[in-house]
């Protein structure tokens, strides 16, 4: 064999084995209900860390409990999206509500987005600086208004009319996100979080939540509150929430491309999936998490490690971070 071909070969299957994660559940019959949940993609591959993966793992648990007691008593997925979502937004572990990561300007500048999949209906906030908990901001847009995304001083002033919970920017702000700030931090925080579910009624829906990326420009907003970038949910099809590197999901529309090869190419979840995150997207971008309108789950990521979690009517309910 040539040395190039050799070369070529060697380095597909070590990136192969090293960068893609896929894990899915086909189910011969159909399930009651199902919910994933990620914490983000690329946090620290540190085994060793023992109190930040105790703290990743209990938040993702609390959610995934708090997620699969509503389903089993008949929430709507669209609801337990937004419970969940809340719950991991005040959990200061991860990059989305308080504990969110810092931008340029040293403050929290946070995304969400909500979608649901039996009618299509999206809200979505970006680069909100008081709001306790964007994804109920995001909620409230697609509830109570004709629009699907409001941004900055706009988005706050909405939210304020709607009575939710305003703080100041520093509730977001832990020590760690300062020192992480001051240290220049290259290392790629994690932490984004977002959810998918199908309820007892076969209703998809899906949302994320992020504080972006670390030193991100004043401004910038990331795929969290682009319906089809970051999150989309569509009951023919799938839902979808994403995490990574926000301006590649966005470019590539990531989340409504698995749901396009889905409806237009007749690809099943899992195959989808591996298109847009193998072939559309690059190596190291980030991660997705999804179910299709069977229950059928799919969580694929191309980073060292997604934090994540599973829990299904036929009692699967599992917490993960690496393979
Ligand atoms: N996707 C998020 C953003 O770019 C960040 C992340 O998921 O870690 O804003």
């Amino acid at each position: 064999m040539r040395l190039p071909v050799l070369i070529a070969l060697t380095v597909i299957i070590i990136t192969s084995t090293i960068f893609y994660r896929l894990e899915s559940s086909t189910s011969s019959k159909k399930r009651d209900y199902v919910l994933v949940i990620h914490g983000g993609a690329g946090f620290v591959a540190n085994t060793e860390d023992k109190e930040k993966i105790e703290a990743v793992t209990n938040g993702i648990r609390a959610a995934l409990e708090l997620g699969n007691e509503m389903l089993k008593n008949g929430a709507k997925s669209i609801d337990v999206i937004e419970a969940v979502i809340t719950i991991l937004e005040n959990d200061s572990t991860f990059n989305s509500g308080r504990g969110a990561v810092l931008s340029m300007t040293k403050e929290a500048e946070l995304d969400a987005s909500i979608m649901d999949g039996s009618n299509l209906n999206a809200g979505a906030v970006g680069n909100v600086r008081i709001v306790k908990n964007p994804i109920k901001a995001a909620r409230s847009v697609m509830d109570k208004t004709n629009h699907v995304l409001l941004v900055g001083e706009g988005a706050e002033q909405f939210a304020i009319s709607q009575n939710l919970d305003i703080v100041e920017n520093s509730y977001f702000v832990t020590q760690q996100n300062l020192n992480e700030w001051e240290q220049r931090a290259k290392l790629e925080k994690g932490g984004t979080v977002g959810a998918v579910a199908m309820d007892k009624y076969g209703n998809l829906a899906a949302g994320t939540s992020t504080g972006g990326m670390m030193r991100k420009m004043h401004g910038r907003i990331g795929d969290s509150p682009i319906i089809g970038a970051g999150t989309y949910a569509n009951n023919n099809s799938c839902a979808i929430s994403a995490t990574g590197w926000g301006e590649k999901y966005i470019k590539n529309a990531a989340a409504f491309n698995v749901h396009a090869l889905m409806t237009y190419k007749n690809l099943s979840l899992n195959d989808a999936m591996k298109e847009v995150m193998y072939k559309i997207l690059d190596p190291k971008d980030g991660g997705m998490i999804a179910i299709d309108k069977n229950g059928n789950y799919s969580l694929i990521f191309t980073t060292q490690a997604m934090s994540r979690g599973i829990a299904t009517s036929d009692g699967i309910f599992e917490i993960k971070i690496w393979e």
